[in-house]
């Protein structure tokens, strides 16, 4: 029976197969996959306040944090993180080369949580892997795949879930609560990572990650790499390992997950997951010899010492610390209410019958406190003498919103400008907020005339 080639072994596409391996840089990245996979999974269910740790809930146009509410009035401060994100790859990169792709992004994550673990399970190492594939189609190979293809489902389902979780929230959505777009979103999700776990895995990292793209204009010379020590290793061959060099056993060309030779350089495709480091260390250690591939940089390899501290990385520092300056000013004077004043549509002010021009406004007060104390607000008035306001009880429950009237009183003095400006102080137990506004007179209506 002549070979069948299945999805994912057909075409130009030289599918790659790793090796397993384990090492000092597996155990640290194990201990980082850990750490995501808890702020993944549980994060979603821990509540602060009554408020999910994490929540960013776009239909409401608000995010939970920490048991904060953040509302669009709070959008400077959303640009400001967004900023603090970008400075910091910036930084990391600057420093440690690709450490986001090789530690802590999901494809990576997730692919070597699950995904390797699963297939070395289910269809063995990468000897036993290639050897399957290379085989015609066998019960033995199609329950196999069967087997891997839907546990890849699983994963690819139950990882949408709780993506999602920290968008709609875990109890509605595990329950079954949450709305139509979620759940769509969900199946959109399983889809595309089913397809990145069966199908495009490496290519993702080479041919669509916009970061692979550009971070080489993050690096430069003093950036740490994993690289092969071409001084020591060269010339290789098999009766080098005593004298420390490479012996050409391939082992950490066997374990790349990008199907790359380190050994060739510096590569785009790497992204330093520092599995060759793992697995040539442990063919040196054989031979009592410190491993070739390691991390180092370019002015390392030179024989300069490494600097951390350098233009481009005191540059990204201080506007870090900027940053960091400016969102802690931010979060600790932002009130935990918002509100407007706006003039009634139509109405710039009447005279009443006892001598009084009046102007009425709709006081909009948002209370975005998460906890279940409520709050009262009282208003009063600046730069405008002599004034009265009257504003009916306004009591809000934690995350209420209410418009009410604003009525402001001003005995009517030909004396008095056409508009005054003038300042409405809206006071709660949680602090003053000062809106400024203007009053319109009568005298207005005489210049008018
Ligand atoms: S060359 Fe090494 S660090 Fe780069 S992707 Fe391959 S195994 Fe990871
Ligand atoms: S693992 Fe080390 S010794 Fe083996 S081929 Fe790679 S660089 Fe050479």
């Amino acid at each position: 029976m002549a070979a069948i080639r299945l999805p994912g072994m057909s075409g130009s596409r030289e599918w790659v197969y790793p090796q397993s391996i384990d090492g000092p840089y597996m155990r640290l990245r194990r201990v980082s996959f850990f750490l995501l996979h808890v702020w993944l999974f549980v994060a979603p269910w821990v509540t602060v306040n009554g408020h999910p740790l994490l929540q960013i809930d776009i239909p409401a146009r608000r995010v939970f944090l920490v048991g904060s509410v953040f509302t669009p009035s709070d959008s400077l401060l959303l640009a400001l993180l967004l900023f603090f994100l970008a400075f910091s790859l910036f930084f990391f990169t600057a420093l440690f080369g690709r450490i986001w792709c090789g530690y802590a992004c999901p494809q990576t994550v997730f692919l070597e949580t699950w995904i390797r673990p699963l297939e070395i399970l289910i269809e063995g190492d990468r000897s036993q892997r290639k050897r399957r594939d290379g085989q015609p189609l066998s019960f033995d190979r199609i329950w196999r795949k069967a087997v891997k293809w839907s546990a890849f489902a699983l994963v690819a389902f139950l990882l949408s879930m709780s993506m999602v979780s920290l968008f709609a929230g875990a109890r509605p959505l595990w329950t079954g609560e949450a709305s139509g777009g979620a759940y769509a979103m969900v199946g959109f999700l399983t889809l595309a990572w089913y397809a990145d776990f069966t199908w495009f895995r490496e290519q993702f990292c080479i041919y669509l990650c916009p970061y692979a793209r550009f971070q080489s204009a993050l690096t430069d010379d003093e950036t740490l790499l994993v690289s092969y020590d071409e001084a020591r290793g060269e010339p290789r061959g098999p009766k080098r390992g005593p004298e420390g060099g490479c012996i050409s056993c391939q082992k950490c060309v066997v374990v790349c997950p990008q199907g790359i030779d380190i050994r060739d350089g510096f590569q785009l495709e790497c992204i330093q997951c520092a599995r060759c480091i793992d697995a040539c260390e442990s063919v040196m250690a054989r031979f009592d010899q410190p491993t070739l591939v390691r991390y180092s940089s370019i002015a390392a390899d030179r024989g300069a010492r490494w600097r951390k501290i350098r233009p481009r990385t005191v540059v990204y520092a201080g506007l870090l610390m900027a940053l960091i300056g400016a969102m802690g000013t931010i979060v600790t004077t932002r009130l935990p209410f918002e509100a407007t004043v706006n003039r009634t549509p139509g109405s710039l002010y009447s005279l009443d019958a006892d001598g009084y021009v009046r102007n009425t406004y709709l006081l909009h007060v948002t209370n975005k406190e998460p906890d279940a104390e409520p709050s009262t607000f009282e208003v009063r008035l600046e730069g405008l003498e002599g004034a009265e306001v009257t504003m009916p009880a306004l009591t809000l429950e934690a995350e209420e919103s209410r418009t009410v009237p604003l009525v402001v009183r001003l005995a009517d003095e030909e004396s008095r400008a056409r508009t005054i400006p003038f300042r409405v102080v809206l006071g709660s137990r949680q602090g003053t907020l000062v809106m400024p506004t203007t009053f319109k007179t009568a005298g207005a209506l005489q210049e008018d005339r």
